[in-house]
């Protein structure tokens, strides 16, 4: 069985490589000829731990290649993962205007059976979409199918999440679908769940919305916590400790970021409320999460009073920690905000800084790029946390204070315990805690 992969970005490129490392025969297309001109050379054109090595593992053995030729991709294989992105439109739908082009490109190539899954996150009832595209488009009657496979990965975690995974979500209609991908998940045999294919398009969308709901709970939480004495580090302990709440994904801070849970929550949203639902609920969850830019823009406010003029050091650029991924990172709006407010900024972060430099390129007069969090704190008048890698966590504090101007810390992560911060001499804000 050959397997194509339609689109090697995030999802995509761990995809082809995961699948290969099942020992599956891969290859991975995309229209961005320098995404396959590096994988073809064993290069990641994203940083996700231990996807290099397996990369380039799997090119050697052999049974992993890319190609740019998305039509050859489409000849050649009998099981076709689409994996382009879905971005979100200005109404907050998704935009599916790639899942259209390539199942145009799959009927205008249909030379044998294929079966064509829906990695990329869709709205319920795309596979009839895509069914009725190919449909249109075919020039022959051979036969095809179209079933759902949606991606759980986490950037950051992509290669242990993709070989690990706590659940394989098959949605199908044919047996021969089911057999399949059956063959292909053999080795996650224990871990499959089959359902139709609208079932497997709404568990992606219901599972990201849910956390991203969870998220904003917390982060609600976090403003009574500040309104109180009441701390919300101990309340999402406390509540963690419930078996039916559990303790992940209680972190109050910034907001959820990323290529997926804003735009996900929002699509969901729409398709609801195009089936007359009220998804009032997710409205809020939404509310909450853009809220928390503003509010941490107070903070940096109440510490510094005036912004204009002031060094501020802001480490963390990417949405999370672990990945280069800075797509609807909150950095990217507390920077644009505080720019308007005439601060000078040096920024930081261990992997996402080229990306960062395409949305502020390095000429622009307030900011600067530092090459180290110490460069960034020199002469700093605060200091911000937006993004919480573990290399934060282990700064020498003292060094940090040394090189300041004034030792203001304002942490969107709750990365440090307040009483240490304050020991060492800072000024500490937080979220959610005195
Ligand atoms: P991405 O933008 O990194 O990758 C999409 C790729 O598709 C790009 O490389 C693009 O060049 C390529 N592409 C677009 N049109 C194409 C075409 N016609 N032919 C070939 N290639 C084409 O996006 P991503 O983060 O990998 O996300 C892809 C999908 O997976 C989205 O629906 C997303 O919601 C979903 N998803 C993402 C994650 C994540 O953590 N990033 C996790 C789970 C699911």
């Amino acid at each position: 069985m050959k397997i194509g992969i339609i689109g090697t970005g995030y999802v995509g490129l761990v995809t082809a490589v995961g699948l290969s490392e099942l020992g599956h025969e891969v290859t991975g297309t995309d229209i961005v000829e320098e995404k396959i001109d590096m994988a073809s050379r064993g290069i990641t054109h994203i940083y996700e731990p231990g996807l290099d090595q397996m990369l380039k593992k799997n090119l050697k053995q052999g049974n992993l290649s890319f190609s740019s030729n998305l039509n050859k991709t489409i000849l050649s294989s009998d099981v076709l993962f689409v994996c382009v992105g879905t971005p979100q439109r200005e109404d907050g739908s998704a935009d599916m205007s790639f899942v259209e082009e390539v199942s145009r490109k799959v009927a205008e190539n249909l030379n044998a059976y294929k079966l064509v899954v829906e990695k990329s996150t869709v709205p319920v009832k795309t596979s009839m979409w895509i069914k009725r595209t190919i449909s249109l488009y075919k020039k022959s009657e051979i036969d095809f199918d179209v079933a759902s496979n949606p991606e759980f990965l986490r950037e950051g975690s992509a290669v242990s999440d993709f070989l690990n995974p706590d659940r394989i979500i098959l949605g199908a209609e044919t047996d021969k679908a089911k057999d399949i991908l059956k063959k292909i998940y053999e080795k996650f045999k224990d871990r499959i769940l089959i359902t139709n294919i609208d079932t497997a398009e709404l568990i992606k969308h219901a599972s990201n919305s849910f956390l991203a709901l969870k998220i904003s709970y917390i982060n609600l939480m976090s403003e009574m916590c500040e309104k109180t004495e009441a701390d919300v580090e101990q309340v999402a302990k406390g509540m963690g400790f419930d078996p039916r709440i559990g303790p992940l994904f209680l972190r109050a801070g910034l907001g959820y970021g990323g290529s997926c849970f804003p735009k996900d929550i929002r699509a969901l949203t729409k398709i609801g409320e195009d089936l007359g639902i009220n998804m009032n609920l997710l409205k809020e969850a939404d509310r909450i999460n853009l809220e928390r830019i503003s509010v941490y823009v107070e903070k940096i406010k109440k510490a510094l009073w005036i912004l204009k003029d002031k060094k501020i050091a802001v480490l963390g650029l990417s949405f999370k920690p672990e990945t280069d991924d800075i797509r609807e990172a909150p950095s990217v709006k507390v920077i644009q905000e505080l720019i308007k407010e005439g601060s000078f900024l040096r920024l930081y972060d261990p992997k996402a800084m080229e990306n960062m430099k395409e949305v502020f390129p390095e000429e622009q007069p307030q900011l600067l790029y530092a090459k180290s969090s110490y460069e960034a704190a020199k002469d700093a008048n605060a200091l911000l946390f937006i993004t919480e890698w573990d290399e934060f966590k282990k700064l020498d504090l003292r060094k940090v204070k040394e090189v300041m101007a004034n030792p203001i810390i304002i942490d969107g992560r709750n990365i440090f315990e307040p009483v240490t911060v304050r020991e060492l001499g800072f000024e500490y804000y937080s979220i959610g805690r005195k």
